[in-house]
């Protein structure tokens, strides 16, 4: 194997999230790169996530980590949208309950909110988007515009949805946030039913980061 040579930088407080996005960059083979997470790096002060969409919360937190450390950064932005609530709780997932991150309350806000919701217009879908930008790019004001979707040098954005349904009840423990009352299509379980292989090869944050591989990839190659 051969030695890692540059840093690139994972930006998420989320442990949890921390944890799967290492691992599908890590089963994803990628070579040359020694992957960090910001409890590996000097503290910096996080902006809040004030973005309308995905994407502009991605770039943002993405963006702020590279100039804060200098180190090329992958950073997502991610959540649940459900249909009869038009897309909420969508960028506002993580303190749907105005409590960030916790996730009990926030599950069982969105089980309360849908419990009369017939079964067939229960679906919803987690949407990540994710976003890898160099320090030189993000140095750039223009890196992080309302329209942030799209790639400029040193800076890509893409994204993932996985669709499913919203159960009636918690099912399941791992994963974490909405997971145990959200059925993705074809499982017939729970994403907390899941084990950590089957939700990576198919979930939102999956698909999305696998996107940016190339993109890593090219990025390690050229530096
Ligand atoms: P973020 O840190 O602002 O991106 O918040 C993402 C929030 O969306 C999390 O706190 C969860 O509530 C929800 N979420 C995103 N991805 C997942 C997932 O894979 N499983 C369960 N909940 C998720």
């Amino acid at each position: 194997m051969s030695a890692a040579t540059h840093r690139l930088l994972l930006a998420s407080r989320n442990a949890k999230k921390l944890t799967e996005l290492r691992r599908i960059v890590e089963a994803a083979g990628l070579t040359g790169a020694e992957i960090v997470g910001l409890a590996d790096v000097p503290e910096f002060p996080e902006a809040p996530e004030t973005g309308a969409t995905f994407a502009e919360n991605a770039l943002a937190k993405a963006r702020d980590a590279a100039l804060a450390t200098g180190l090329p950064t992958v950073a997502e932005d991610s959540g649940i949208t459900v249909d009869a609530l038009n897309g909420m709780p969508g960028i506002l997932s993580a303190r749907w309950s105005g409590r960030h991150g916790d996730d009990d309350a926030n599950l069982q806000l969105l089980l309360g909110q849908t419990r009369d919701v017939p079964d067939e217009r229960r679906g919803a879908a987690y949407v990540c988007a994710a976003a890898l930008i160099t320090p030189g790019a993000a140095a750039d004001p223009a890196a992080v515009r309302p329209d942030a979707d799209g790639d400029t040098p040193g800076r890509t954005v893409v994204h993932g949805t996985w669709r499913g349904v919203l159960l009636r009840e918690p099912r399941g423990t791992n994963g974490f946030g909405y997971d145990p009352i959200f059925e993705p299509e074809g499982t017939g379980r729970s994403a907390a039913e899941l084990s950590a292989g089957e939700k990576d090869a198919v979930s939102h944050r999956g698909q999305a980061l696998r996107a940016l591989l190339p993109h890593l990839r090219a990025l390690l190659a050229a530096s």
